[in-house]
């Protein structure tokens, strides 16, 4: 979501939240008052309830932009310490309990980024797309 400057002050996140019943997770946020703001979130809620929230904030003058956000992983390099899999709470990152490498299962991934810190050599990146 982009905001415009005079949209700084007015609680939209809170509106969605309670109006629409969308349940927010806020990834990342440049929101500074009186500035135009980014905020990067995801949304949980019926189809209807999206759109319906989507119309409200671009009746607020919010441009909202559909991402898709992967984590890669450079699996070549890792060394299987395991740090990642003791913050990936979705178990997408296990070890393999035979061979003790890291196994990752990008199906089970919801690209909380928690992994992108833990690891002591930098093998996750965040990629967005639009999903064309
Ligand atoms: S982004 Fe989150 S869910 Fe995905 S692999 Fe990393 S820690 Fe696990
Ligand atoms: S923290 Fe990094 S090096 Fe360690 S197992 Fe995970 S991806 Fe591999």
């Amino acid at each position: 979501m982009r905001f415009p400057p005079q949209s700084g002050d007015k609680p939209l996140s809170y509106v969605l939240v309670k109006d629409y019943d969308i349940s927010i997770n806020i990834l990342k946020a440049e929101v500074m008052p009186g500035k135009r703001g980014n905020l990067l979130l995801e949304m949980e809620a019926t189809e209807e309830n999206i759109e319906k929230g989507i119309a409200y904030l671009k009746e607020h003058h919010v441009e909202c932009q559909p991402l898709d956000k992967q984590i890669k992983l450079d699996q070549e390099r890792c060394i299987s310490c395991g740090n990642c899999t003791a913050v990936c709470f979705a178990g997408a990152l296990t070890m393999n309990p035979e061979t003790w490498e890291l196994e990752f299962n990008k199906d089970e991934c919801v690209a909380c980024e928690l992994c992108v810190k833990a690891c002591p050599l930098g093998l996750f990146e965040i990629h967005f797309s639009n999903g064309d």
